[in-house]
């Protein structure tokens, strides 16, 4: 039955999928047209905006998926205007629905908000005008608590609708319905009843989040399976993105970010974000001794110091903000013109959102992320225990280890979208490399040898961090775990990278342990290991090699430090240091 129900929903939106919205030729095109011009004052629609409004005055369900930036508001406050009624706008942040209704009211468009905090006589009148068949209100901004814990407001909605009144529902993020999403909220799933509360009312959700695994989610908990879905291009091809190996020194990483400040992009504005308030505050601190004006936020800081901040760094009072990722939603400033993650994201979806905040302005601007394995692990334990959250994240390591493929590709395939090499344009850091290697290397005797310290480790009843299971396969750390055999011909950091795929392929996996202060994170062997007993299957990783990258200026080959292959570096760094080599290993016997 439930195959049955799923197939008629698959033609039903194939069939409203391959229908042309863009057309001009409806009853209210002409209207559409005014409005745009004479309330929003606008001269044109930018991509799959006429088609999300043909469609939802058509009254079909309807999802709207667009970046952040795109123009989704206009989607529900145009139509809004064209029939008689009241359009209700559920949105999550208070903030956002109140510069929503400030900015509609300044054009005249008849808009309200209620909230928690609202005045109860405002609260009472807003809720009357529901009932009220000559309210001028077109636009209704609610939060999604309203439909679980306000009776009254469900009843003056059921009655508005009742007389023909309710003329949408929008639901503005949507994605917070479903728990695959990068925000859930608990709130969001009780809008599962509007379709079936208020029949015949379209639905219109609104989000940027693409997966094809949220949104068919989303559309369950709506009970709107088989929707139309509207579909603009994530390519956003004025941004140019770069992993840089990261340091493992803390300093050497201020070093870092202090030259992108100064000369790179000196005089331009930026985000660096982090992952803990801890992180957050230090490296504001560390880049302020440095001379470089920045401030920081995150979740504790109180909301008048943080909106101060924001707005500082908004009128370029601070050339950065230092941030977590409690920075996010309602930041709107054009000119970004760089995002660093410190430290990697909790998943790809995170990652666009969070580096999509540079270059609203269309100018080029640059995404760059600090790399080192260690920080998966720093981000695993803080994530681990939300359901997928560990596949999201290798999702964002897959996308740091590429060496081979393009990074916007990566992205691409993400939103299961499918962009050519052109869509790239050399605007990321593997298309733009001029010296590529497109080496793979077979890593199976790696492989075992990992697996044998492992087996080694557990018959001692001794758990490996990953930093452990590396240091026991380098020849270092106590003796008793140590790899039997050679020390491997690879350096260091190639083999970080070993042990990072070796994860994400599911050939290792993490256990997390807690103690009372933290939780830790071990290696153990994965469910992929077994496929080394076949003969036939040959374990292959590509050898990624960062491209020659000028921390001090954006032209090229000028001031140029040039990064050569990452493999022969550090293999040259290691004949230099085999000298103290023996030195170190006694070292780290006492140690
Ligand atoms: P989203 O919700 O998709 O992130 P918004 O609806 O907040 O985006 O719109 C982002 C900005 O784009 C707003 O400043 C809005 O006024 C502007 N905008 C939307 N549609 C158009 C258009 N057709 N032409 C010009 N500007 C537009
Ligand atoms: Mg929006
Ligand atoms: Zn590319």
């Amino acid at each position: 039955k439930n195959a049955l129900k799923n197939s008629i929903n698959k033609l039903k939106s194939d069939s409203l999928a391959s229908e042309d919205w863009a057309g001009t030729h409806y009853d209210w095109s002409d209207d559409v047209k005014n409005v745009l011009e004479n309330s929003f004052k606008l001269t044109c629609f930018r991509q799959k905006q006429l088609d999300a409004i043909n469609s939802t005055l058509s009254g079909h369900h309807v999802i709207v998926v667009m970046p952040t930036g795109a123009g989704k508001s206009l989607c529900y406050q145009l139509p809004a205007l064209i029939k008689p009624g009241i359009t209700i706008v559920v949105s999550p942040l208070i903030s956002l629905m109140e510069d929503q209704v400030r900015a509609l009211v300044k054009k005249d468009i008849p808009a309200q908000l209620i909230t928690s905090t609202t005045a109860k006589e405002d609260t009472n009148r807003v809720l009357n005008s529901l009932k009220d068949k000559k309210s001028p209100l077109k636009l209704l901004y609610v939060t999604p608590e309203r439909f679980a814990k306000s009776k009254r407001f469900m009843a003056n909605l059921q009655k508005c609708h009742a007389e023909g009144r309710l003329q949408r529902i929008a639901i503005d993020e949507v994605h917070c319905c479903s728990q695959w999403g990068h925000d859930f909220r608990p709130d969001y799933k009780f809008l599962g009843i509007l379709s079936s509360m208020f029949t015949g009312v379209p639905i219109l959700g609104l989000t940027a989040t693409a997966t094809a695994h949220v949104l068919s989610d989303v559309q369950k908990i709506l009970n709107i399976s088989g929707c139309l879905v509207i579909k603009s291009t994530f390519n956003r091809p004025n941004l140019y993105y770069r992993i840089l190996e990261k340091p493992s020194a803390r300093e050497e990483c201020l070093t870092i970010l202090e030259k992108l400040l100064k000369y790179r992009y000196k005089d331009k504005s930026g985000i660096i974000y982090t992952n803990s308030i801890k992180d957050c505050e230090e490296i504001a601190d560390g880049l302020k001794q440095r001379g470089i004006k920045v401030c920081f936020y995150h979740a504790n800081l109180d909301t008048q110091v943080r909106s101060s901040f924001h707005i500082k760094w908004h009128e370029n009072h601070y050339q950065a903000i230092v941030a977590t990722v409690a920075f996010g939603m309602g930041i709107d400033k054009p000119d970004v013109r760089f995002v660093i993650h410190h430290t990697i994201s909790k998943s790809m979806e995170n990652y666009y959102q969070e580096s999509g905040r540079a270059g609203r302005d269309g100018l080029r601007a640059e995404c760059l992320t600090l790399y080192r394995m260690q920080d998966i692990f720093k981000v695993s334990t803080m994530v681990f225990s939300s359901v997928g959250s560990l596949d999201h994240l290798y999702g964002m390591v897959k996308y740091c280890l590429s060496g081979t493929q393009c990074r916007r590709q990566l992205i691409a395939e993400h939103f299961d979208e499918d962009w050519g090499s052109s869509d790239c344009n050399k605007m990321c850091d593997v298309c733009s490399n001029t010296n590529p290697i497109n080496r793979e290397m077979n890593i199976e005797s790696h492989c075992k040898s990992l697996a044998n310290i492992i087996d080694n480790a557990e018959k001692l009843d001794i758990k490996l961090t990953a930093q452990k299971l590396i240091d026991a396969w380098f020849l270092k750390g106590p003796v008793n775990v140590r790899h039997k055999g050679k020390e491997p011909n690879i350096s260091r950091s190639l083999g970080e990278d070993i042990v990072a795929y070796l994860l994400i392929q599911g050939f290792l996996v993490e256990t997390f342990h807690f103690t009372a202060y933290s939780t830790i994170s071990y290696i153990v062997k994965g469910p992929n290991m077994d496929l080394l007993n076949d003969k036939n299957f040959i374990l292959k990783m590509p050898v990624r090699k960062y491209a020659t990258f000028d921390l001090k200026s954006m032209s090229p080959n000028v001031l140029c430090k040039t990064t050569d292959d990452k493999v022969d570096v550090d293999l040259q760094k290691r004949k230099l240091k085999s000298t103290d080599k023996e030195d170190k290993v006694k070292k780290s016997k006492t140690g």
